[in-house]
């Protein structure tokens, strides 16, 4: 039986066991997946033992994804542009490394939410790990207007730097919350971790363009502190980021199996789930 695993710390939230290990039974594949922590100075080492012992493959989360990418041997594209791996995959001697949650953003929007991106104004909140990898997924979509803005603005100006030759014919623009004053937008993701801490950035109500989508990657039973407050200025089309988690999920199901699995029904089961208090 072919070996997987998801390596963070802490992990014992980790839902991917119980994706992973219904795409597997969904797809007849024969696998087994698990959670594995990882000590905070021990993330190579944990890889390598799991490798050892015949992985296959890992899902990498918080902390580690800045040190899987230096693990790799080789890097896809997209995980050259997020400076960040959430997948290994272990050929031989080679470790290729990966970001699928970039994708997995999309193909929620697009796919499960029927949110079209491609001109559309789109507005990304945050400038930290998840931001990055999802930047050139976003602007491979082809919005009109892609724009970041962070509380720390050196830092979304960093970001639109380190994407800026990927534009194309997007108007690709950064700033604070408070350059947005007077801008709306169509789809409005927040990838801040603000919601962590049950609160929501300082946004002028004007961002919410007439329809706009709000979405907020965190996830959980009922509305993000994001979502509510954008319930509460009349948006109507809301959605969280359990379909991002699925979705690169497969992403990853389908590099390292070659099969793509039915994300909808594990999506719709998984949300089923979180409704009910533990
Ligand atoms: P990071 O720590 O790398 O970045 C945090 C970001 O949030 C920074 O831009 C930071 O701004 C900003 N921020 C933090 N607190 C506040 C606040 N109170 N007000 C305004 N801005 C704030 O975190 P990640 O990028 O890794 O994660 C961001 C979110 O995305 C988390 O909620 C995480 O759970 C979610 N996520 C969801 C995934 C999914 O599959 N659904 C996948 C990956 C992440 P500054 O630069 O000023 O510090």
């Amino acid at each position: 039986m072919d070996r997987y695993a998801v390596i963070g710390h802490p992990i014992e939230h980790s839902k991917s066991p119980i994706i992973h290990t219904a795409f597997a039974r969904q797809t007849r594949q024969d696998l087994s997946y698990q959670a594995l922590l990882a000590p905070l100075d021990g993330f190579p080492d944990t890889v390598r033992k799991f490798r050892a012992g015949g992985g296959r493959g890992v899902n990498v989360t918080v902390p580690f994804k800045l040190e899987a990418c230096a693990l790799a041997t080789r890097l896809t594209t997209r995980a050259q542009a997020a400076g960040a791996v959430n997948t290994l995959t272990f050929n031989g001697d080679i470790i290729v490394g990966d970001n699928t949650d970039g994708a997995g953003l999309v193909r929620d929007l697009i796919l499960n939410l029927s949110c079209p991106l491609a001109g559309r104004r789109v507005l990304l909140l945050g400038a930290g790990g998840a931001a990055r990898g999802v930047v050139l997924p976003l602007l491979q979509v082809k919005p009109t207007v892609l724009t970041i803005a962070n509380r720390t603005v050196s830092r979304a100006h960093e970001l639109r730097a380190a994407f800026a030759s990927h534009a194309g014919r997007s108007a690709f623009t950064a700033g604070g919350f408070e350059d947005l004053e007077g801008w709306g937008f169509d789809v409005v993701i927040n990838a801040t971790s603000a919601s962590l801490e049950n609160e929501v950035p300082p946004l002028p109500e004007c961002i919410f363009a007439p329809g706009a989508f709000a979405y907020d990657m965190m996830y959980g039973a009922g509305d993000t502190p994001f979502l509510a407050v954008a319930r509460a200025l009349g948006v109507t089309r809301l959605a969280d980021g359990l379909g991002m988690l699925v979705e690169q999920a497969a992403e990853s199901f389908a590099l390292w199996r070659g099969v793509r699995p039915n994300s909808a029904s594990v999506l719709s089961r998984l949300r089923r789930k979180l409704a009910v208090p533990a």
